[in-house]
């Protein structure tokens, strides 16, 4: 899942950021309005949190423009001191999907993503299923046939981006983009080690899935007994 976090605030910003990375999302993070609308332009993001008080451009503005482009259906969760009714309501009719209001609590924020994540629309919460895996990700949990495979917030991330584009292969670079996003600890041979750990609970839970290796290229996904 990719948000975009929108948020002048710099520790505030890092904050939230590190949480929700940390919870296995890949965060974007930008202090301007006017960097986001010109991020939005090239990607799609799953989710938007977006601050009101911003310094180039009102947030309420951002959401304006954001409603009435090519974006209108990706959810905004909107970060505000301003406790009044009248901005909730003005927040909502601009097309914020939910509110959480300053000062709140990092669990608190990560409970209203997922729930605004999870309401049904095109971009929401999706259910990968390949092989007899499915994966969730929201919830951010991985079955095979019912059973919950107990893997790593690594192995997660590397699962989702192959689960992305199965079948075909995915660059190293962008895996490796991904998994270092979670910590920055990341060592030559992480990606290898990743993928040698998922490959082996793969095969341990009968997911009929394999990870095949493009030497020097990337990594697929790809049906079947190893
Ligand atoms: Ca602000």
């Amino acid at each position: 899942m990719k948000i975009l976090l929108v948020e002048d605030h710099g520790p505030m910003r890092t904050m939230i950021a590190d949480h929700l990375v940390e919870q296995g999302f890949a965060v974007e993070a930008t202090a301007h309005a006017n960097d986001a609308l010109a991020a939005v332009e090239g990607i799609e993001y799953d989710a938007i949190i977006l601050d009101l008080g911003l310094p180039d451009l009102d947030g309420m503005e951002f959401l304006r423009r954001l409603r009435g482009g090519s974006r209108t259906d990706t959810p905004v969760l909107i970060l505000t001191a301003r406790d009044s009714l009248e901005d909730r309501v003005s927040g909502l009719n601009a097309g914020a999907d939910d509110y959480v209001v300053k000062p709140f609590n990092l669990k608190e924020l990560e409970a209203r993503l997922r729930a605004v994540l999870r309401r049904p629309g095109p971009r929401r919460g999706r259910v990968y299923a390949y092989g007899a895996v499915t994966f969730d990700t929201v919830s951010r949990e991985a079955r095979v046939n019912e059973t919950p495979l107990d893997l790593t917030r690594r192995e997660t991330a590397l699962l989702e981006e192959l689960l992305r584009s199965p079948g075909h292969v995915i660059p190293k670079d962008s895996l490796e983009d991904r998994l270092y996003a979670l910590d920055d600890a990341g060592s030559p041979n992480a990606l290898e080690a990743a993928v040698s750990r998922l490959r082996k609970k793969l095969l341990a839970a009968k997911a009929e899935l394999r990870i095949e290796t493009k030497r020097g290229i990337g990594y697929r996904l790809i049906q079947g007994e190893v």
